[in-house]
């Protein structure tokens, strides 16, 4: 792990008003298992804001505690506080969070692969109330043309397509925040690059607000303005992208550039305790 930092970067308040301001939290699964321990962050509007750290960091977790999706694993949130446009949101109904405007695309997609493409893009509309919709339908397909053109099942689309389609199912929910989970999982080089690009489009062009996931750090910083790194279910650094990109445990621990040695230990805390043990 890395240490916690007794110097630490400007706080992304400073980047501007922050639409989501999660406070000290701390969150159970099953009643006893404590997953995040005083997790705190904060998301400045239209930015597009990275969590990055190793697997079982608490990473999905702290994604889940802020979309109400905790609640389908029987976690809970237990102490602190999270707040969405100034509103408190902890524990309460995902379709009750998606209403407010946060949207979470998971990990894996987790598109309905025996629906076609357009009743998935559907199901992200279904808090809507207005009618909307089939203009919307036309909006994602202007965002992603590729689509229009899969008229099948959603199991057919590749991988690449079904990241897309799982990026456009939360746009039908008009949301004001997504909260992306690993979305270049699976995929090649070149359909990270893409599906990157698409994130950055999405925030530059239509001022949806993004905390993003992912264990490609490098990707991740380099289209995010600000980002936080999670170890054993707490925030050990943060700090704006230039200020990451440049601290050098960020660099060896993940932006690959360490020794072989130190790359070889889990995080940078074990490998600390090794050095002092030694
Ligand atoms: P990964 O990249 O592997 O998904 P992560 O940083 O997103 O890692 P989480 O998935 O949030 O981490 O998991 C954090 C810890 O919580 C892990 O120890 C995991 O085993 C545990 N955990 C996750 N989901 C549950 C659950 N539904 N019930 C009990 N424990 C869980």
């Amino acid at each position: 792990m890395i240490e916690a930092q007794t110097k630490r970067a400007e706080p992304a308040e400073d980047a501007g008003t922050p639409i989501l301001t999660v406070n000290n939290i701390e969150v159970v699964y099953d009643e006893v298992i404590l997953v995040l321990r005083g997790v705190s962050l904060s998301v400045p509007e239209g930015q597009i804001v990275a969590l990055l750290g190793p697997n079982g960091a608490g990473k999905s977790t702290t994604l889940k505690a802020i979309s109400g999706l905790l609640r389908t694993e029987d976690g809970e949130v237990t102490r602190g506080n999270v707040s969405f446009m100034g509103e408190e949101i902890a524990n309460m109904a995902p379709e009750q969070i998606v209403r407010r405007g946060i949207f979470q695309v998971m990990e894996g997609r987790r598109i309905v692969e025996d629906m076609t493409v357009i009743e998935n893009l559907r199901l992200g509309a279904y808090t809507r109330r207005d009618g909307g919709v089939r203009r919307d339908l036309d909006m994602v397909f202007d965002f992603f043309p590729r689509l229009r053109e899969r008229t099948g099942l959603a199991g057919y689309l590749s991988g690449g397509e079904q990241q897309m389609l799982a990026i456009s199912r939360a746009l039908m929910a008009r949301p004001k925040m997504i909260l992306l989970d690993e979305p270049s999982m699976g995929l090649s080089p070149l359909l990270v690059k893409e599906v990157f690009g698409i994130i950055r489009q999405l925030n530059r062009e239509l001022g949806i607000t993004i905390l993003l996931v992912e264990q490609n750090a490098r990707m991740a910083l380099h289209a995010a303005s600000y980002g936080y790194i999670m170890e054993s279910g707490k925030i050990v650094l943060d700090g704006a992208q230039a200020d990451l990109v440049d601290n050098e445990d960020v660099r060896e621990f993940y932006l690959g550039g360490g020794g072989e040695e130190r790359r070889s230990f889990k995080n940078l805390k074990s490998y600390k305790r090794r050095k002092r043990w030694l």
